[in-house]
């Protein structure tokens, strides 16, 4: 059976690294915001060129702090991709202003030719999401905020090391966000996720809003949460920093491999966009008969997922925002037609070849 992702291929590469790293945390007899954590923020602060990056809980929580720290909340909008992860909606609304939704471009990523159209006199901000591990077209995006006066929140959760013309993500907006869920390109071994900003004065309310909202002990300025990337996290991170363009290769050489050897006219591939260089979170193809093809690869011992079935605004959470079928025509025909094809470090090439094989002898239901 050829599975989808496995983690355990790729702690078995570096598995010496990891062990030292969970241990040097036991020994240590510190748990929570010290060294591992300090190291690890500075390690990722010079890996992306930032000045600063907080170490949070996990992706959501990054997106839902770098909302509110930018004092967004009822009666504010933010435009956000519309076939997105639940997450990226999730930070909008969980300080309760609006996500304004917007379909996407050719590569899966918020449309800048359709961002103006959306804003309103309430926008405070646009979040784009760099999916599946693409960048969204950061420079047109960052010069439509500014002629507007918004913000720029990115969610780098699925792109760690992506960059458009040089340039990585994460250094284009005002704060970005990151993910470090096991699977994501950068991945911890539990829940962990940061948050990334040049501007001094940002960094240190983030320090607080993780923190209870303080940034003195027991002295409380702020009504914060607790969302504090753990030791354990921060010294798995390290390591994985470590390997991180390596894994970032690897994927891409696989990548490569589907790109060129896939060769079926029922199936479409993914394009990237000129200048950018793409980190393949998820390889996604397009299908007219998505679920007869995901049926018939798994017949041949072939595991993929679909990433999303179900776009938010379709979603019952999402029955307030008062959106039907049809509002997001593309987001909603990805939703039917996208399949992910397995892709991660640590997968033996010929299980990439029995993908190939298997992907070019679907013939239809
Ligand atoms: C994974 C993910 C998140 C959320 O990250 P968690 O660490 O699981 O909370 C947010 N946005 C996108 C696009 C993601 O893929």
């Amino acid at each position: 059976m050829v599975e989808f992702t496995s983690l355990k291929r790729q702690f078995d590469l570096y598995a010496p690294e990891y062990e030292e790293a969970l241990l040097r945390v036991a020994r240590s007899g510190w748990y929570i915001l010290g060294s591992e954590l300090q190291r690890f923020e500075e390690q990722f602060t010079s890996y992306l060129g930032m000045q600063y990056c907080i170490g949070v809980n996990s992706g959501l929580d990054a997106l839902i702090l770098a909302v509110r720290a930018l004092d967004i909340g009822p009666g504010d909008e933010v435009i956000v991709p519309a076939n997105t992860y639940i997450a990226s909606v999730l930070g909008v609304t969980e300080n309760g202003a609006r996500p304004v939704l917007v379909d996407p471009d050719a590569f899966f990523c918020l449309d800048a030719d359709r961002i103006e159209a959306a804003i309103t006199a309430k926008t405070k901000a646009i979040l784009p999401v760099h999916l599946y591990g693409q960048p969204c077209d950061m420079e047109r995006i960052c010069a439509i905020a500014e002629k507007h006066g918004l913000y720029v929140i990115e969610d780098c959760a699925q792109a760690h090391g992506a960059a458009q013309k040089g340039r990585k993500i994460g250094t284009f907006s005002t704060i970005a966000c990151f993910s470090f869920y096991p699977t994501k390109p950068l991945g911890a071994q539990g829940d962990a996720g940061a948050l990334a900003t040049n501007d001094p004065l940002l960094a240190e309310k983030l320090r607080k809003l993780r923190n209870y909202g303080s940034g003195k002990k027991y002295v409380n300025e702020l009504v914060g949460i607790n969302s504090r990337l753990d030791e354990y996290q921060a010294a798995i991170l390290q390591v994985g920093l470590r390997h991180l363009e390596e894994g970032n290769a690897y994927r891409r050489r696989i990548a490569e491999r589907y790109l060129t050897e896939i060769r079926n006219p029922l199936v479409s591939l993914p394009k990237t966009r000129e200048g950018c260089s793409h980190v393949f979170h998820v390889f996604a193809v397009l299908c007219e008969q998505r679920d007869a093809l995901q049926a018939f690869l798994l017949e041949r011992g072939v595991k993929t997922l679909c990433h999303y079935p179900i776009p938010p605004h379709l979603q019952e959470c999402y029955a307030f925002l008062g959106h039907s079928a049809g509002d997001f025509p593309l987001s909603e025909q990805y939703a039917q037609q996208e399949l992910s094809l397995p892709i991660y470090v640590g997968m033996p090439m010929e299980e990439v070849t029995q993908v190939i094989e298997a992907v070019n002898t679907f013939q239809g239901a």
